[in-house]
């Protein structure tokens, strides 16, 4: 419970489980029509064996298992672009060739101890929308050229200059673009997460996730 933050309940369990099973249901959805998303997941900081960081299973590593077994992919990549580092996919997918992790985070944020994705990209406190969006681009162009059969997104917004935990500085207007950049270079079956976000007013964080999806469904 103190690793993860939540009380323990049964309503926690229902939750947990069905966040998981929401990103296999759109994992599944991309598979058969190229696109899916869910309004929950992106559940980052769970590791195989402990949740942390407000995550209880890592689902988008539950996803990319349950396709493997099934067949249905073989090649997975994770553009993880919370401002927190995907410190539980990255561990949990240490060693694999067959999954790239990329994760551009916020150097100095939570987790405090990081772990070792595929590519990290660590950038400093209070990062403002071109830097970001530098950083992004050769970071994309890794994941195209690893030319996976799946892409997971964990859109998380709580780089918006505005959330209380984020520590970055950008505008609502520089997400879009960062959006448009993810969906534009990816040309495989993609899977779009919530992840965090945590703006005081909350609407602009609310703001901020929908306008993710909007872009998404209008593929
Ligand atoms: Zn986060």
């Amino acid at each position: 419970m103190r690793r993860i933050g939540f009380p323990w309940s049964p309503d926690l369990v229902t939750r947990a489980l069905a966040s998981a099973g929401g990103t296999l249901a759109a994992a599944r959805d991309a598979v058969e029509t190229g696109r899916g998303g869910t309004l929950a997941g992106g559940t980052h900081h769970a590791f195989r064996d402990e949740g942390s960081g407000y995550c209880v299973f890592n689902d988008i590593a539950i996803a990319i298992a349950e396709l493997r077994a099934a067949g249905k992919v073989r090649r997975a990549a994770v553009i993880d672009l919370d401002v927190h580092q995907g410190d539980g996919t990255a561990a949990i997918f240490a060693g694999d060739p067959d999954v790239f992790t990329l994760s551009l985070h916020g150097g100095s944020n939570f987790p405090f101890r990081k772990q070792t994705s595929t590519l990290d990209v660590a950038l400093a406190d209070g990062t403002e929308d071109a830097g970001y969006l530098e950083a992004l681009l050769p970071a994309l162009d890794r994941v195209v050229e690893f030319d996976a059969d799946i892409v997971f997104y964990q859109s998380g917004v709580d780089g918006l200059a505005e959330d209380r935990l984020g520590r970055l500085a950008l505008t609502r207007e520089g997400l879009a673009e960062r959006d448009r950049l993810v969906f534009e270079s990816v040309s495989r079956p993609l899977v779009v997460t919530l992840g965090g976000g945590y703006a005081d007013p909350i609407e602009l964080t609310v703001e901020a996730a929908a306008q993710t999806y909007r872009m998404l469904a209008a593929l």
